[in-house]
């Protein structure tokens, strides 16, 4: 794809909707200075905060406040950037957009100045998400690892790896080119061993990238069971110190309640199932259906059971409703009562957790169940953020590898493999947008919020 950056020049609010001590204006573009002229009466020095009054174009003063002029290409977007730091107020700075609009700056789309940034080289496709992920993390883990994105440690290692993958292709298709020259420089043994070693080192990168992918988008977890086993308190007890941040969210498209806790930095999203139960009304009975359809598209599944009464018909009943798919562990609740151990043991197939919500024992267990049932293990430093897209064409790139090597190795044909590894290569390149459609763009920068 050939990146053209688009001439014109855009404007938004940067900072968020509703009132705060200050709110400032982003304008990029070729015209930036001259609107700098038009609003503040002269052209603040590049990088140089001056205090002025911004004015509307009868001279009034719309606001006091700070303005900055980065010049292209030292900014953010890579373009000539101006920015108006006045109150944060609604009217103030509407004012200043449609000052600037009024000026020929036309409204930004959401995650325009990112993508003015990706089109001038100011950053590559990952890293843009990275900014994305960094303002929506929601946990200190996802923040580090999304800052280690933005700050080029992900697309260094795709990066690395597209260099491998070229010197490769150049091997082998020199190898196509001139067959009768014997080119064979590294001898075929080399070649697949330098093959093997690119598939080894795309496997460690995914291995990082599931990493990433489940610290920003966690996994989906079913708490079920009859009523008064237990549910809300393991909810509470599993949220530990994220408490605070537990919120009940309605579901916006299908009522059904979700809430939001963390384990360790890993987002859980806890579907409620408080309402799973046979009913004749009508209105509750399309409630349950869309519940067990969430459950449906859910990582994992816990069966609260009261261990003083142990495994009852209408937790079978349960169990026989629960789509194969679904990851499923015994939680035995109330073990304080019972008088049993903490502990995990194996039932009919099923890990089985004995702990006590309410005391808190074995809770400990049931967190490191759950993240070792996701694959999840921070790697620690390193960690990057990642995203489903990354993960897809990390996969792609696996497969035309493997193909690849299997043309080499199997059939000895070398156009085939070659033309594999073109396809790898294209696939890791999409990762960082330097092979990527406009389409892939339009929807990465349009899930971006106004102002990014
Ligand atoms: P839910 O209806 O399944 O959500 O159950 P709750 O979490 O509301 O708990 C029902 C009752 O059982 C409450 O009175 C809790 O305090 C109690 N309870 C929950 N877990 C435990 C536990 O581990 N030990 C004891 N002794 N009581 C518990």
């Amino acid at each position: 794809m050939n990146k053209i950056a688009v001439n014109e020049t855009i404007v938004a609010v940067a900072t968020p909707a509703g009132r705060g001590g200050i709110g400032v204006v982003r304008i990029s573009g070729p015209d930036a200075p001259n609107m700098a002229l038009a609003i503040l009466g002269h052209r603040p020095a590049p990088r140089q905060a001056e205090y002025l009054a911004f004015k509307d174009a009868e001279g009034d003063v719309i606001d006091w406040g700070i303005a900055l002029i980065f010049e292209a290409p030292h900014s953010f977007t890579g373009e000539h950037v101006l920015e108006l730091q006045g109150h944060g107020g609604p009217v103030v700075m509407d004012r200043l957009v449609q000052r600037a609009t009024a000026l020929g700056a036309r409204p930004a789309r959401p995650g325009e100045f990112s993508e003015q940034a990706f089109l001038n080289d100011k950053m590559d496709l990952a890293q843009a998400e990275a900014i994305a992920d960094l303002i929506d993390s929601a946990s200190i883990e996802a923040a580090r690892a999304a800052i280690r994105s933005l700050s080029g440690v992900f697309s260094a290692q795709v990066h690395a790896l597209l260099q491998r993958l070229t010197q490769l292709r150049m091997l082998i298709e020199a190898g196509i080119d001139f067959p009768e020259e014997q080119v064979d420089s590294l001898s075929d043994a080399a070649v697949i061993q330098q093959h093997q070693d690119i598939i080894n080192n795309i496997k460690e990168i995914n291995e990082s990238a599931q990493q990433g992918c489940l610290l920003r988008e966690g996994m989906n977890l079913v708490i079920a069971g009859l009523p008064n086993v237990g549910k809300s308190s393991l909810l509470n007890a599993l949220a530990g110190q994220s408490r605070a941040i537990v919120t009940n969210v309605p579901g916006t498209t299908r009522d059904v309640l979700r809430q939001e806790i963390q384990i360790d930095g890993l987002p859980l999203h806890v579907i409620d199932t408080a309402g799973l139960r046979d009913t004749e009304d009508e209105v509750e009975r399309l409630g349950v259906d869309r519940a067990w359809q969430e459950i449906g598209q859910a990582d994992q599944l816990l069966l609260v059971i009261d261990d003083q009464r142990g495994l009852s018909d209408g937790d079978r009943q349960i169990l026989g409703k629960i789509p194969p798919s679904l990851g499923v562990t015994l939680v035995y609740n109330k073990i304080d009562l019972s008088g049993r151990q903490p502990g995990k043991t194996e039932q009919q197939g099923l890990s089985a957790i004995g702990l006590s919500a309410k005391q808190g024992d074995g809770v400990r267990l049931l967190r490191q169940h759950l993240k070792h049932r996701m694959g999840f293990h921070l790697v620690g430093e390193g960690q990057f953020m990642a995203r489903r897209r990354h993960l897809q064409a990390l996969a792609r790139t696996e497969r035309h590898l493997n193909a690849s090597l299997e043309q080499l190795t199997g059939r000895r044909a070398t156009e085939l493999a070659a033309e594999e590894l073109r396809q790898a290569q294209q696939a890791l390149a999409e990762i960082t947008g330097e092979f990527s459609s406009d389409d892939l763009l339009g929807k990465i920068f349009s899930s971006f919020c106004l102002g990014k």
